[in-house]
C-alpha cells in the first residue's frame, strides 16, 4: 500500500511538475523519507488535497493551465486531403492503438498497444507524415494499452495528456509518466463530461468514466468523436458496468468495440443507444482470451450493425469520412520510408541491411525523417550498413 499511495502521489506530481516549479522530481526508491519529502512537495503547491487524490477540479484548471498549444508551422501536414478524417484502428495483435488523422491536420493517438507491438504504432504514424501526436488518450493504465506510450512519447512530441484519475504500479505505467515528464508534459483527466475543441466541425468529448472503481476496465476513458454528420465512440476496455453508467448521448455511427470484443462488453442496453452501423474489434489472432466472443459478436448483430471488422483478419482497419459519408479499407502497413530502426538499440539501418533484416519485430519500426531528425532524437547510423541519404 506504501507503494501504491507513492505513485498516487507520483502521478499527481508528475501533473504538477511544471506549475509547481520544482526544481527535480524525486527519484523512484523506497527511502524512508519519500513520504515526507512528497507530502511537503504537494503541500508546497496550493492543492487541495483530498485523501491521496486531488479535486478534479483543480487538476482540470492546473492542466488547461499548464498546457498550452504550440503548436507551429513547421510541423503542419498536408495530410489528409479533402478535409477527411482519418481512424486507423491499428493491427497491435491483441491490444488497442488507434490513430487519428484529425481533418485541420492535427492527429490524435487512442492507446499505445503492448510495448512490443509498439513498433507498429509508430510506423504507422511516423510514415503518415506526423512528428507530433497533438492529443494523446491513455483509456486505462493496462499494458495492452500503455506498454507503447513510453515509446510513442520518446518518438513524437506530444500535445495534450488525457488518462482517467488512476494508477498502478506496472513498469509500464511508470515509463509511461517518466516519458511525459522529461518532455515536461502534463496530464488532463479524463471523465465524463471533459470535452476539447479540435477545430471546425470536429468535437470531442469524454462520456465515461462516471465514477472511479477498482476495475481499471471499468475506469475506461470513452471518447466520443464527432466530425460534422457522423459520430465514432471509442470505449477502451469499458465493460457492461461501465457502459451503463453513461448518461450522454452516445448514438454513433462507428463503434471501436470494447474490451477486445470480449462477452463483458457491448451490452444490449448499451448498444440500444450506440446503434453503430459499423463496429470495430481489435484483437490478436489466436489471443489467450478467446476474444473475440460470440456472445458479443451476436448482441453487436442482433443490434443491427451493419458491418462487423476485426484486426485479426482485416489487419489495420482504416475509417475514412468527409463528415458525411463513411468508407473503410483494411491492410492499411506503413510505405515510402527509407529507414529501419531498432528501437532497443537506437540503431538506424538501411533497408537491407542484414541487421535489419534479422531484426526482432519488438524492436523494429520504419522511419521516413531524415537521419539527422534521427540523430537529435538520439539514434546512431549503424556501422556495416552505413546510411546515407
Ligand atoms: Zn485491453
Ligand atoms: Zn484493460
Amino acid at each position: 500500500m506504501r507503494i501504491k499511495r507513492f505513485l498516487i502521489l507520483y502521478l499527481i506530481f508528475a501533473m504538477l511538475f511544471v506549475s509547481a516549479c520544482a526544481p527535480k522530481l524525486p527519484e523512484v526508491s523506497s527511502g524512508d523519507g519519500m513520504d515526507s519529502d512528497i507530502n511537503s512537495l504537494v503541500e508546497s503547491s496550493e492543492l487541495s488535497v483530498e485523501g491521496s487524490s486531488i479535486s478534479d477540479e483543480r487538476l482540470d484548471d492546473i492542466s488547461n493551465d499548464l498546457i498550452s498549444d504550440t503548436d507551429s508551422t513547421e510541423e503542419s501536414v498536408d495530410v489528409p486531403t479533402a478535409n477527411e478524417m482519418r481512424v486507423h484502428v491499428i493491427d497491435v495483435w491483441q491490444g488497442d492503438s488507434i490513430f487519428i488523422e484529425l481533418p485541420n491536420g492535427k492527429c490524435m493517438l487512442i492507446d499505445a498497444a503492448e510495448r512490443d507491438y509498439s513498433g507498429r504504432v509508430i510506423s504507422l504514424i511516423d510514415c503518415l507524415g506526423y512528428k507530433k501526436i497533438d492529443y494523446l488518450v491513455a483509456t486505462h493504465p493496462h499494458s495492452d494499452h500503455i506498454g507503447g506510450m513510453q515509446r510513442v512519447v520518446q518518438s513524437f512530441k506530444i500535445g495534450k495528456v488525457y488518462m482517467p484519475k488512476v494508477t498502478t504500479d506496472t513498469a509500464s505505467f511508470i515509463n509511461f509518466l517518466d516519458a511525459l515528464d522529461k518532455q515536461g508534459v502534463s496530464v488532463t483527466v479524463a471523465k465524463a463530461g471533459v470535452k476539447f475543441d479540435i477545430g471546425d466541425f470536429l468535437s470531442a468529448e469524454f462520456v465515461a468514466p462516471v465514477t472511479i472503481v477498482d476495475d481499471l476496465n471499468n475506469c475506461s476513458a470513452v471518447l466520443k468523436l464527432k466530425y460534422d454528420e457522423k459520430v465514432f465512440l471509442f470505449t477502451g476496455d469499458a465493460e457492461i458496468i461501465e457502459e451503463e453508467t453513461i448518461t450522454a448521448n452516445i448514438d454513433c455511427d462507428v463503434l471501436k468495440v470494447g474490451h477486445h470484443g470480449s462477452y463483458t462488453s457491448s451490452g444490449n442496453t448499451f448498444l440500444k443507444k450506440c446503434t453503430p452501423d459499423i463496429a470495430i474489434i481489435s484483437c490478436g489472432k489466436g489471443n489467450d482470451y478467446g476474444h473475440p466472443h460470440d456472445a458479443a459478436l451476436n448482441r453487436l448483430d442482433k443490434a443491427g450493425v451493419d458491418k462487423i471488422y476485426r484486426t485479426d483478419v482485416s489487419g489495420t482497419v482504416t475509417v475514412s469520412t468527409d463528415g458525411k459519408n463513411i468508407e473503410v479499407s483494411e491492410g492499411l502497413v506503413p510505405t515510402g520510408y527509407n529507414w529501419v530502426l531498432n528501437l532497443s538499440g537506437m540503431k538506424i539501418h538501411t533497408t537491407d541491411c542484414k541487421s535489419a533484416v534479422d531484426m526482432k519485430e519488438e524492436n523494429r519500426a520504419y522511419s521516413i525523417r531524415t537521419l539527422r531528425e534521427l540523430q537529435k532524437m538520439g539514434y546512431v547510423l549503424c556501422g556495416t550498413c552505413k546510411p546515407k541519404e
